[in-house]
């Protein structure tokens, strides 16, 4: 909020945009996730040198060995 701004449209934009987007949002998010709680997108990493990887959906992290040591690959 701009602070000694008087104009009345910008109070009413923001208002407006909120509803738009979280509606949007939600929706996309139900729709997306197939799996609650496990999650889809993030990263896999390795514990022991660090090396990241996109995590795969239905793969779980700690199936992955890490390509670099071949330690047991993790959550993010
Ligand atoms: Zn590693
Ligand atoms: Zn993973």
């Amino acid at each position: 909020m701009p602070f000694g701004d008087g104009t009345g449209p910008a109070g009413q934009g923001p208002g407006t945009g909120r509803g738009a987007g979280a509606g949007a949002g939600r929706g996309r998010g139900r729709m997306g996730g197939s799996s609650p709680g496990s999650g889809t997108g993030g990263y896999c990493i390795c514990p022991n040198c660090k090396y990241r990887v996109p995590h795969q959906a239905g793969n779980p992290c700690y199936s992955i060995k890490c390509p670099k040591c071949g330690a047991q690959m993790v959550r993010e």
